[in-house]
């Protein structure tokens, strides 16, 4: 049974005799909530590096559940001389604590800031454990569209569903939104590394950033591309991702593309892409064919490039049939 803050400093201050005040003079300004009961500590995962100045944290999972805690999407930390800007910050206190314990196995240096890559739970909810440690005045950065969807309604249904996908494994876990804007070709120097923002429209949401670290060779693509799962593209767009991922190639020299779900490394683009490229030119030809909605799955499952793919991607069940109706409706409004 976990331990309520209030619990705990209301015993401290029966045992020692001093008022609850001096005690809560020393919480740090962004401590878990005090009424609520914590959820577990996450279990530790290894850090890898993956370059010079880039370590990860990787999820084995793709999906929230109850047994993973809501580890579900990758962290990373670039480590500069100056200090560690961490990019996307898992989907909960706890999985934010854990990925400080093994930020700290291999650099002592602070955090001195975040990137969120867009509005998805699992990218930002961890916000609140890099603050409790490092201070409400690290700057948490993303584009203004992602900070007013987490300031809005977006930010506390993410909180909310994440608490019943994990039973409440995430409980104490506070939103805090991002507090810089940054756009397209929005930098930050660490001293022997420097972060890059790129941004190219409507990808996986409107509001996608892909941070580049052009010393390491290494583009953080956030959920522009994926390793092996498919998930939620409500808000995104099929042209979109491809026109995106044309760009980002076209404007860096990388040789090493980090997804926040998924393996790192050069294959993970042409899985996306050619994933892509086979559900909208189905689509697309369905539409011209004038194959209603319900037949563009069909159609979608006979390109090579998806068929292929069904057997090793996670979400895939859940999510292709939604995948292609989407894609679908983009194709349509392209025909006019
Ligand atoms: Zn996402």
């Amino acid at each position: 049974m976990a331990i309520t803050r209030r619990g705990v400093l209301t015993g401290a201050a029966a045992a020692g005799g001093l008022p609850l005040a001096h005690y809560n003079l020393c919480m740090p300004a962004y401590a878990a909530d005090d009424d609520v009961v914590l959820g577990p500590p996450v279990k530790d995962q290894p850090i890898q590096k993956l370059s010079p100045h880039v370590y990860m944290v990787e999820a084995p999972d793709g999906f929230p559940t109850p047994e993973n805690q809501g580890l579900m999407s990758n962290i990373v930390f670039v480590v500069g001389k100056q200090g560690v800007v961490v990019i996307d910050s898992g989907a909960s206190l706890q999985i934010a604590r854990m990925s400080i314990r093994q930020l700290q196995t291999i650099s002592k240096a602070p955090v001195i800031g975040v990137f969120n890559t867009h509005y998805h739970g699992d990218h930002w909810l961890g916000n609140h454990g890099f603050v409790e440690a490092y201070g409400k005045d690290i700057p948490i950065y993303a584009m203004a569209g992602t900070r007013t969807a987490i300031e809005g309604g977006t930010g506390t249904s993410w909180r909310d569903a994440m608490l019943k996908w994990t039973n409440q494994a995430s409980s104490g876990t506070r939103i805090i939104p991002p507090s810089k804007d940054v756009d397209h070709g929005f930098t930050l120097p660490l001293g022997d590394a420097t972060l890059r923002v790129h941004h190219y429209g409507t990808a996986h949401t409107p509001f996608d950033i892909a941070i580049e670290v052009p010393e390491d060779e290494v583009m953080c693509v956030g959920d522009i591309l994926m390793d092996r799962r498919i998930a939620n593209m409500e808000d995104g767009s099929y042209q979109g991702t491809l026109d995106a991922i044309d760009k980002l190639i076209a404007n860096s020299k990388t040789s090493v593309w980090v997804p926040a779900h998924g393996d790192s490394g050069v294959k993970v683009l042409e899985w996306q892409r050619s994933l892509f490229q086979g559900i909208f030119e189905a689509c697309t030809k369905a539409v011209k064919q004038g194959i209603p909605l319900e037949g563009a799955l069909a159609v979608a499952l006979k390109d090579p490039r998806v068929a292929d793919k069904a057997a090793e991607t996670k979400g895939w069940a859940n999510n292709i049939g939604k995948y292609v109706s989407i894609a679908y409706l983009e194709a349509e409004q392209a025909q006019f």
